[in-house]
């Protein structure tokens, strides 16, 4: 069965950029849900029920078609959920340092136009979604966003840092300004761990 993973802060570690009633409501309901909805779409197939959500993902395709799309939406939430719980941290924000910041800077520019070109993708995805600094499969780092809960797992890249885009992570506080919880994202990004997944796909 597929499980909740542990947060490693309170609820209220994020104010004033993310408020403790979205990070409960977005934890304890809406990862919960995908994560519950998951669990009965593979009722049927408890070898899956055992695998890792990513390796479900990487190969959808091989799966069979009536759960494909159970895996997708559920399995997308859940493993999307677990990595943007990990890349937010009260202690976040700054800047990345070290490889990270070398590589993202020789892709970039700047971490200035990393930064602005994350932004501006995470506010043109219509409707919901997510955006996303991935390592694609020629190991070079790539920004983009995808709709609904789609995971760029099942495009062979690797995420390394993600925001959710859903109304559910920020209307109660920010309502209709999405631009402006774009913004306040960069107070709470845990670098250390980006750097870590990234340093963890080139090693
Ligand atoms: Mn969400």
């Amino acid at each position: 069965m597929f499980t909740l993973p542990d947060l490693l802060y309170e609820y209220d570690a994020f104010e004033p950029y993310i408020d403790a009633q979205t990070m409960e409501i977005h934890y304890s309901k809406h990862h919960q849900g995908y994560v519950d909805k998951l669990n009965t779409a593979l009722e049927e197939y408890p070898d899956l029920l055992q695998k890792d959500v990513k390796k479900l993902l990487n190969n959808v395709e091989d799966f069979p078609v009536d759960i494909q799309t159970a895996i997708k939406n559920n399995g997308g939430g859940h493993a999307n959920h677990s990595l943007f719980w990990t890349v937010i941290s009260p202690d976040g924000g700054g800047n990345p340092k070290g490889d990270l910041r070398d590589a993202l800077e020789t892709r970039f520019n700047s971490l200035n136009d990393f930064k602005e070109e994350f932004e501006a993708i995470a506010l043109s995805q219509f409707g919901s979604g997510w955006a996303w600094l991935v390592v694609d499969d020629d190991d070079d780092l790539q920004v983009h966003s995808t709709g609904n809960q789609d995971s760029p797992l099942m495009e062979d890249e690797t995420p390394i840092l993600v925001l959710d885009l859903w109304e559910h992570a920020y209307y109660l506080k920010y309502q209709n300004r999405r631009a402006d919880y774009i913004r306040a994202f960069w107070k709470i990004v845990n670098w250390e761990e980006v750097a870590r997944q990234f340093k963890k796909i080139r090693s």
